[in-house]
């Protein structure tokens, strides 16, 4: 009996492969290594390097390893690259997706938990955003995310098959223990990009947009440290194990920080006032968006144990200075 882990090799999918193995689970992690790390993928478990959209190797996989249940990760998560490029979000965020929920179906994987986002409700009209809110994304990214949510609707509806549904707010921070964090070497995520400034791996970083109707002009947001992410994932996997029905729920903590604010507190955690330019808006941004999170406490008994953004950046920093002596580490044995 395994766990799938699409995407376990990257960001919140390893945090998530931990998660399992500290819970005495068996992962099995399907990774195209796109932008992930064989590394991230702790010895002995399982890695199948290849597509989640490939309906042969997932029908495999599930047979050989004995799946009961998928928690889908793989995805491509950058909402201007959506906006420039969005045939290529529908086809691995949406197309691909809809091949994997074929293979669960057919293999009889009965458990299925999603990884969904904030970018569902597009502008929401008030803050904090429930779950009942109307669903407006306003950029391909948020698109091809719902129409996943819609399918699994209506996979679960028709088949002896249950879902749960995570709206991520903004993910950030590390494992606690130092094991594994956020990797991608040209990440575009607020809090990356601000420790990577401050460690003076970028020479400066920008904030995009100080125009917008919020207290200091920057965009508001929700964010939610990882393994705090990944446990909610636990929490759905305990729930449609005692039969809970299909659920969609929030997850952030109910508070908003503007991009000022974090760049703050980077300043403040490292002790380096590093050179921030004030830029234009990026296209497809929500001027604040902050998650309403009774649901995902109540009926999954989630309980957040690291709502604190100096830890979040602390677990940043820490692990960005891990990374870069990996890499230096690296390229010396190259050389
Ligand atoms: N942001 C910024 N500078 C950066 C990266 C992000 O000002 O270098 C802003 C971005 O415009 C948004 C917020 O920070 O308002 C969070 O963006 P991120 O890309 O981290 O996550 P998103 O909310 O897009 O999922």
């Amino acid at each position: 009996m395994s766990v799938l882990v699409t995407g376990g090799a990257g960001y919140i999918g390893s945090h998530m492969v931990l998660e399992l193995l500290d819970a005495g689970e068996q992962p099995v992690v399907l990774d195209n290594l796109s932008t992930g790390f064989r590394w991230a993928v702790p010895e002995g478990v399982p890695l199948i390097i290849g597509d989640f959209g490939d309906q042969a190797l997932v029908d495999q996989v599930i047979a050989d390893h004995g799946v009961t249940a998928i928690i889908h990760f793989a995805a491509k998560i950058v909402v201007p690259e959506s906006v420039a490029d969005p045939l290529s979000y529908y086809e691995n965020n949406t197309a691909k997706a809809r091949n994997l929920i074929a293979c669960a179906v057919k293999g009889g994987v009965k458990h299925f938990i999603f990884s969904s986002t904030a970018a569902v409700y597009g502008e929401p009209k008030a803050n904090p955003v429930t779950e009942n809110e109307p669903l407006a994304p306003v950029s391909p990214y948020g698109r091809s995310k719902l129409m996943v949510e819609w399918m699994l609707e209506d996979v679960s509806r028709a088949h002896d098959f249950k879902h749960v549904v995570l709206r991520y707010f903004n993910v950030a921070g590390a494992d606690p223990k130092g094991r594994t964090g956020q990797s991608t070497p040209n990440a575009t995520h607020l809090i990356k990009v601000a420790v990577q400034t401050a460690l003076g791996h970028r020479k400066d970083m920008e904030v995009f947009g100080t125009d917008y109707p919020t207290p200091d002009g920057s965009c508001l947001r929700d964010y939610i440290q990882v393994s705090d992410l990944v446990r909610a994932h636990m929490d759905a996997l305990r729930y449609l194990r005692k039969g809970g029905e299909s659920l969609t729920c929030n997850c952030g903590y109910e508070r908003g920080y503007s991009v000022l604010d974090v760049i703050n507190v980077v300043k403040k955690v490292s002790g380096v006032d590093f050179r921030v330019k004030l830029s234009g808006r990026r296209p497809g941004d929500p001027a604040a968006i902050v998650a309403g999170n009774a649901r995902v406490r109540e009926k999954l008994g989630w309980k957040p144990l690291f709502d604190d953004l100096s830890q979040i950046v602390t677990q940043a920093l820490n692990w960005e200075r891990r990374l870069h002596n990996r890499q230096n580490q690296e390229s010396g044995k190259k050389e």
